[in-house]
């Protein structure tokens, strides 16, 4: 008897998912090769949304089937799990709005949530912008940047975001919402899986663009000479103490850099990330990541909180209301 996604209760509901929304979905595709990890499973169900109409139809396959959404941006925060995902994985990139970037001015950028943040950080630089240079370095999209609320060098998306278009694909309800509605937090907000960052606006100032394109260029070489390639997910770990204790250092304490389990290791250039082979498998960087918790905890005392979106796993997933939205349709 065969358990994958495409099996059993799951596989019927995804079956109807699939018919509900040709011609934009499809049944069983490799989640892989839309993660920076490369390695993992299939999301039973994969859509392509074009249109806002289009969200409206993965919202009633959402409702009709009781399928979990999961949107999947550039994929360099998530591992999924050999066994994939059972739900309806979705990607905003043949959706027209999410891949718009417009200046109207310095006040008032608006970035589609499919946008890449090193080419939202040029492009704002570019137009003489600054307060975005430090998404250069983070291999993110602008959705998935906020609902992480991702920052580096000093700053994070919270600094300079406004507002966002968002799209409930449990409630269908699609509208803007404040900056400061979405629980921005380290790392994290009050976004839910089924809460869809279509569009963002953000306030940056007038700067120098040479001085801008200058830290652009710090930013890239500081990353290339700090961070591996590969295949990752940048930082494992939060840091427990931000500014004081780093997660990287309780690692390389532990005599753990170097390590390996199985086709997963711990970086030698930085102890903070974890690093799958190529044809690798997900269930051994989810062994290591906890191995390296365990160790650590004993090492050290501290209990290290990952920052990677693990999905799969069969984790009991914390239940997050989401945030408020009202409606525009
Ligand atoms: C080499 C490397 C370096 C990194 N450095 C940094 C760093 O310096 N700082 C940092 O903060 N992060 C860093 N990261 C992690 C990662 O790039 C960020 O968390 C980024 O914001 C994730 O964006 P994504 O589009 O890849 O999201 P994904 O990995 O695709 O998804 C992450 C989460 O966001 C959700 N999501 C994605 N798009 C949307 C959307 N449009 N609407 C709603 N939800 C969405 C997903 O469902 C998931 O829950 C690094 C990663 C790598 C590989």
């Amino acid at each position: 008897v065969s358990s994958g996604p495409g099996s059993g209760d799951h596989g019927d509901a995804a079956l109807r998912a699939v018919e509900l929304l040709a011609p934009i979905a499809q049944l069983d595709v490799p989640l892989a090769p839309h993660t920076t990890y490369r390695v993992g499973g299939s999301a039973a169900v994969f859509a392509r949304p074009r249109t806002l109409d289009d969200l409206h139809r993965i919202a009633d396959a959402v409702r009709g089937t009781g399928l979990s959404p999961l949107v999947v941006g550039r994929g360099s925060n998530l591992l999924v799990a050999d066994a994939g995902f059972h739900g309806i994985a979705i990607t905003l990139a043949d959706l027209d709005c999410a891949g718009t970037i417009s200046v109207e001015h310095a006040d008032d950028v608006g970035l589609g949530g499919a946008v890449a943040l090193p080419v939202a950080a040029r492009r704002t630089v570019a137009a003489g912008l600054t307060g975005f240079e430090w998404a250069v370095g983070v291999p993110g999209s602008i959705g998935g940047a906020v609902r992480m609320n991702a920052g580096g060098h000093g700053s994070d998306i919270a600094t300079s975001l406004r507002r966002v278009e968002l799209f409930d694909l449990h409630t269908g309800h699609h509208g803007d919402v404040a900056a400061g509605s979405l629980g921005l937090r380290f790392r994290g907000s009050e976004l839910a899986d089924h809460q869809v960052v279509v569009t963002a606006r953000l306030g940056l100032a007038v700067g120098d663009r040479e001085r801008s394109e200058a830290e652009l260029d710090e930013i890239v070489r500081w990353r290339r000479s700090n961070q591996p390639g590969g295949q990752n997910a940048g930082s494992v770990f939060v840091n427990p103490v931000p500014g004081e204790v780093a997660a990287g250092q309780l690692v390389d304490a532990a005599g753990l850099r170097g390590f390996r389990l199985g086709s997963a290791h711990v970086s030698e250039k930085h102890a903070n990330f974890i690093q799958a082979d190529d044809s690798g498998s997900a269930d051994d960087v989810r062994a290591l990541i906890e191995f390296v918790r365990e160790r650590v905890a004993e090492t050290s005392g501290y209990v290290l909180r990952s920052e990677v979106r693990l999905v799969g796993f069969g984790d009991p997933e914390p239940v997050v209301p989401g945030v408020e939205i009202g409606n525009r349709r």
